[in-house]
């Protein structure tokens, strides 16, 4: 069986959370600060802030920026639900905008049309990892007066071209970006995330309300020689990274450089082996992107039942996903009022496949998924079946 991903731990990772572990700070401590002042320097911000995942990052992003009851944040409905339920935590309203017609990133264009006196924020998403048109999006962003926050949840590793510039996500070009750790995405520390910002004063906040929005930490008040008494100035959370997260982190970004080239080099096998493929389109990087490929999706024909290929692909050994999300299509947003077109982004969640990508992943195991890739789609091109019965609940 071949997975869609897998992690890549070993033994340095191992070793770390052992060392936090009998260090005797697991909390957030000297790991987490250390792990931030790397991931500051790797992708050239000013600031990081290390947080529980990703999802409490979004929700920091837009607490910060002052999103309120009623407020509209324009973003995609075509991503990871997570970044609609950080919005709406803060009482904002998600206004999704559709698609770019190539490609699964949020259109410009779009952005532009949905822009109102009662906007606050764009949300833009590198959705699997492919850079989305920030220079587009930051010169909107500035005509209008308004912050842009990257849910840069897969980007880690990805790198885009700015002003003729090539730089890491994250430096941030943006106001705030928030990063995840998940499993599923490039490195991971279990769970985890982080907000990059080159704004002073949302760092602290970020770090005030991930800390129940208590005035001192716990590693200040435990080097300190004289008695200090906490306040509590804010409302805030409990949305802390442990010590032994962090120590994993540290491990994984000395990796990061090794793992992206390895998927990078994956993703080129692909393009070339599947060039050949009737009727599937295969993911384009603009020229001023680079992706880290934490994802890659492919576009199926009509002619070709989902389903159907995803089934035959598992009977044969060959893990695949659908498409990417919509959220306005899920009963969690069923209330968000729509009032622009989502057909790109409905026609990429019913009509694209994610196909395994790994570092690990072999030159063998790759020409064994397009081989079985190549035979199943000839086989449903050739001869349509009648879409599979879908189960009765869908794990994804
Ligand atoms: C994974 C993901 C998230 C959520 O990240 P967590 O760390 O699991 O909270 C948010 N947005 C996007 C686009 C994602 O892919």
């Amino acid at each position: 069986m071949i997975p869609i991903a897998k992690p890549f731990l070993g033994a340095a990772e191992a070793d770390a959370a052992r060392a936090a572990v009998l260090s005797g700070w697991v909390s957030q401590g000297p790991q987490v600060a250390a792990f931030e002042a790397e991931f500051a320097a790797l992708v050239g911000a000013p600031h990081a802030c290390a947080v529980s995942n990703c999802t409490t990052a979004l929700h920091l992003a837009c607490q910060a920026l002052g999103i309120g009851p009623g407020d509209e944040v324009i973003t995609v409905s075509h991503s990871f639900i997570a970044g609609a339920n950080a919005i709406r935590q803060t009482g904002g309203i998600p206004v999704f905008v559709d698609i770019e017609r190539t490609g699964y990133n949020i259109s410009v264009a779009a952005v532009e049309k949905a822009i109102t006196g009662r906007t606050r924020a764009i949300l833009c998403v590198h959705q699997i990892g492919m850079p989305c048109d920030l220079e587009a999006l930051l010169a909107l962003g500035r005509q209008y007066g308004l912050p842009v926050i990257e849910d840069a949840a897969c980007a880690i590793g990805s790198e885009i071209r700015i002003d003729g510039r090539w730089e890491k996500i994250g430096k941030p070009h943006g106001d705030i970006a928030c990063f995840s750790f998940h499993p599923r995405k490039v490195i991971t520390t279990g769970e985890g995330g982080m907000l990059t910002t080159r704004h002073p004063d949302l760092d602290a906040k970020f770090r005030l309300w991930r800390q129940h929005g208590m005035s001192i930490s716990d590693v200040q008040r435990h080097a300190s020689s004289q008695i200090q008494f906490e306040d509590y100035p804010e409302r805030g959370y409990n949305y802390r990274m442990t010590d032994i997260q962090a120590a994993i982190g540290r491990e994984q970004l000395k990796r990061l450089d090794d793992i992206v080239q390895k998927r990078r080099a994956i993703a080129t096998l692909y393009h070339r082996m599947m060039a050949d493929i009737p009727g599937i389109t295969l993911p384009v990087e603009p020229d001023w992107a680079r992706s880290n490929w934490q994802s890659y999706c492919i576009g199926l024909d009509h002619a070709i039942d989902q389903r159907s290929l995803m089934q035959a692909l598992l009977d044969r050994g060959v893990a695949s996903r659908r498409g990417i999300m919509c959220m306005h299509l899920e009963g969690a947003q069923a209330d968000v009022p729509l009032r622009h077109p989502l057909d790109r982004s409905v026609e990429a969640r019913d009509h694209s496949i994610l196909l395994p990508l790994f570092a690990q992943m072999t030159t063998d195991e790759v020409r064994r998924v397009v081989n079985t890739l190549r035979a199943e789609v000839l086989f449903l091109l050739l001869a349509p079946r009648p879409p599979a019965d879908p189960p009765a609940a869908v794990a994804s």
